[in-house]
């Protein structure tokens, strides 16, 4: 069996142009581990016959493939206008209002009722992703005024942040539950969740599924400022964590936004809770067959950061080369990582700030993995497993050793295409004797010869969640 020439875990957003088998196949082979499905967009038809496509072409192609149902949660956005685009000039004066209606370049309708008892004169408003900024004059009854402060091109349905107003909506909205319905009955239990606040907001998502009788993966999307201030409740609940550059950078300064990205990965990274970064990595491939330096940075510097996964959104739903554009993302992560390789002193943060946090037995014994393979020329680290958590413990040291993580649970192994490092193989065995299991496997793959080491993980209790306390190093005979 061939490993991947690289560690980092991409996301490729799956739309119009990546939705036929022929794309999915190109980027399932060009290093594609979670295909995201973005439930803003398209219809419930559609996205059901992308996941059958997806299930059918990884069974075929033997590859593990995570599904991840994006929930849109409670975006604002601009309704209809009767032209499009208008153009909104500097200084120009202009009503946001909640009645129905039909936009002009004067009045432009809004889909949030509560925007009146959000907003206050002086408050900033941004529409289309940022481009354009507003400010509040005065309110009147469904009536904001503002002025325009950066103008430009608007269509309709165009997306409104209001970074520092209150925003009255639950984070999670009836709708992102009827979507978690269905994708549960489509078998898809990963979920990323926008625009949540709070702990609270993922155990509703949590709860919901309990109540279905499921357990889901939950990757929260941090992209509000409320977020960011409450991440450590939002860590203390989460299965992942997205930071979601696209909203966040208009939701708080967009300066801000590298500097939130690094410790924001570094918090998950200690904690052992899988790390996407998100948004215009590669976004001049949209367009463009090669990217620009400043995108190939990027995703060189959020690797270096200690990202586990890279996700490209329009680039592969819309863009005009999506297989191309996840290649250049796994050129990208192979150098980067060979770099890092030889350079551990220098990017090692998790190892020195380790000690500042509470350890349990998977904090230790993940502890004792990354010291042998420091010192021993380990071949692969094993780990058999039911919840995943001692691979992803042991993922976030970002080792040159691939982490093979054995189990019989396919939804185990689909979670775990997005720690760094960790190769799901997935087994229906009926025994719990991982140690010949892995051995033969390894031979018949012509993964190991006589004398190489390998490192195994267990616990006493084979085949029970959790318990992982014991580490063996072996030599293969
Ligand atoms: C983002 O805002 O960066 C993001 C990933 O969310 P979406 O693509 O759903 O807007």
């Amino acid at each position: 069996m061939l490993l991947p020439d690289h560690k980092t875990k991409i996301v490729c957003t799956i739309g119009p142009a990546s939705s036929s088998e022929e794309v999915l196949r190109g980027l399932i082979h060009s290093g594609m581990n979670v295909a995201r499905l973005n439930f803003s967009h398209g219809n419930l038809e559609g996205h059901r016959e992308v996941i059958h496509k997806i299930r059918k072409l990884a069974f075929e192609l033997d590859a593990v493939v995570s599904i991840m149902a994006d929930l849109p949660g409670p975006k604002i956005r601009i309704g209809k206008l009767s032209e499009d685009p208008i153009h909104l000039k500097k200084g120009d004066k202009i009503i946001l209002t909640t009645e129905d209606m039909e936009g002009s370049g004067s009045i432009i309708p809004v889909n949030y009722s509560r925007l009146p008892e959000s907003i206050r004169p002086g408050s900033p408003v941004y529409l289309n992703d940022g481009f354009i900024q507003l400010n509040c004059l005065g309110v009147f009854d469904k009536r904001v005024e503002c002025e325009v402060v950066i103008g430009g091109p608007l269509s309709s349905n165009k997306g409104m942040n209001l970074p520092g107003s209150k925003i009255l909506l639950e984070p999670v909205t009836d709708r992102d539950l009827d979507i978690v319905d269905f994708a549960l009955n489509e078998g898809v239990d990963t979920f990323s969740v926008s625009f949540i606040e709070k702990a609270d907001d993922i155990q509703k998502i949590r709860n919901h599924a309990k109540n279905r009788g499921k357990s889901v993966f939950i990757v929260s999307k941090i992209e509000r400022e409320e977020a960011v201030k409450n991440i450590d409740e939002i860590l203390g609940v989460t299965d992942g964590l997205m930071i979601a550059r696209g909203d966040l950078g208009v939701e708080i300064p967009i300066q801000k936004v590298p500097v939130v990205q690094k410790e924001l990965i570094h918090k998950a990274n200690l904690l052992s809770i899988p790390v996407i970064t998100a948004t215009q990595m590669l976004e001049s491939m949209t367009e463009n067959i090669r990217p620009t330096r400043a995108e190939v940075t990027d995703v060189a510097n959020a690797i270096l950061d200690g990202t586990d996964t890279v996700m490209l959104s329009g680039e592969t739903a819309a863009g005009k080369y999506p297989v191309e554009t996840a290649s250049m993302m796994a050129k990208i992560a192979r150098e980067t990582e060979s770099w890092r390789s030889k350079n551990k002193n220098k990017t090692d943060t998790v190892i020195k700030d380790i000690d500042n946090i509470k350890m349990d037995v998977d904090d230790v014994i993940s502890l004792q993995v990354n010291d042998a393979l420091l010192k021993l020329p380990i071949k692969y680290v094993i780990t058999p497993t039911v919840s995943g958590e001692t691979s992803r413990h042991i993922s976030r040291f970002k080792s040159d050793t691939w982490i093979l993580a054995f189990s019989r649970y396919l939804k185990t192994s689909r979670n775990l295409a997005l720690s760094y490092g960790v190769y799901p193989i997935y087994i229906e065995s009926k025994t719990d004797n991982w140690e010949n299991i892995a051995v033969e496997k390894l031979k018949q793959w012509e993964m190991a010869r006589k004398g190489d080491f390998i490192i195994l993980t267990q616990g006493q209790s084979p085949g029970k969640p959790g318990g992982t306390n014991l580490l063996k190093i072996i030599s293969i005979t």
